[in-house]
């Protein structure tokens, strides 16, 4: 299916690996043009010529996304764009009790008040254009609580309340706004994760890995690949009747009717 891309230009932030990068060389393999980001240099460098290599124009910016320097940064860098990707890192895990005023106030930096700023500055000038896609990258926890994400499950939360009404506001101009939910996935986010479980339970990495692949109706891990095509999918063409939804990919973990 050709999504009718081609030739527009996408901001995918937090992009240099995992799940943002997957969106990244989605959005490539269909002829969009691209501003990553990411704190590390070399890995960034190294996705932006993977990229590069499918006949895309790719501007590298390397920052710290969840900064009002590095957003002032990646925005001057990447100019009028017609798609733009939310990421960042996921906080920490803990218990209910760790937190206090500051974690929470990083937490919400980062997965909250950062998409909200790139969303502020970027809708005004897709709406004049009368189109443009925003798929902001959040968590299965937004629909599921998971008891040890705390500060992601109230961040998130936050986000996606801000994006139900936003999405409904904009929409009129022919720009959606839609958020990726994804569930468990197969990234350097999933190995610290184990890594976590295998400490706290004195066990390996394989039977960390098997425990948590039972917990999935499709018994494994997502990849990348798949969530960067749905993301390619959110920013086609023929998404633009999709608006304010919260799209899980997770597998069947959610368990839930609807
Ligand atoms: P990942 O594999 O660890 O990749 C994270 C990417 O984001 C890297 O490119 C990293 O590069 C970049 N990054 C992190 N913090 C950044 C910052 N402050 N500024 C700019 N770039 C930053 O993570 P992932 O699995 O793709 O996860 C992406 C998001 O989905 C996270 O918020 C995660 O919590 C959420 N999520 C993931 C899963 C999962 O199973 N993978 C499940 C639910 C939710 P640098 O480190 O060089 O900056």
């Amino acid at each position: 299916m050709d999504m009718g891309i081609s030739g527009k230009k996408a901001l995918v932030c937090a992009s240099s690996k995992g799940l943002g990068r997957g969106c990244a060389m989605a959005l490539a393999a269909e002829g969009v043009d691209l501003v990553l980001n990411a704190r590390g240099a070399d890995a960034l460098e190294a996705t932006a010529q993977q990229a590069r290599d499918l006949g895309v124009s790719v501007t590298a910016v390397a920052c710290d996304i969840t900064t009002a320097d590095g957003q002032a940064q990646v925005l001057e860098a990447a100019g009028q764009i017609d798609i733009l990707v939310t990421n960042a890192g996921g906080p920490p895990p803990g218990m209910w009790h760790d937190w206090d005023r500051d974690d929470f106030i990083a937490a919400l930096d980062a997965n909250m008040l950062t998409p909200i700023a790139l969303m502020k500055a970027s809708l005004p000038a897709m709406m004049d254009r009368g189109w443009g896609r925003v798929v902001n990258i959040t968590s299965q926890s937004v629909k599921a609580p998971i008891p040890v994400l705390g500060l992601s499950n109230a961040a998130r939360t936050g986000l996606t309340g801000y994006v139900a009404g936003t999405a409904r506001q904009v929409a009129q101009k022919g720009v959606t706004i839609n958020n990726l939910l994804p569930g468990i996935h197969a990234t350097d986010r999933a190995v610290a994760l184990d890594t976590g479980v295998m400490n706290a339970q004195g066990i390996s990495m394989k039977e960390a890995q098997t425990q948590r692949q039972a917990t999935i109706p499709a018994r494994r891990y997502g990849t990348a690949e798949e969530f960067g095509a749905t993301c390619a999918f959110l920013c086609s063409q023929h998404a633009g009747f999709i608006v304010g939804q919260n799209i899980l990919l997770d597998g069947g973990g959610t368990n839930a009717t609807i």
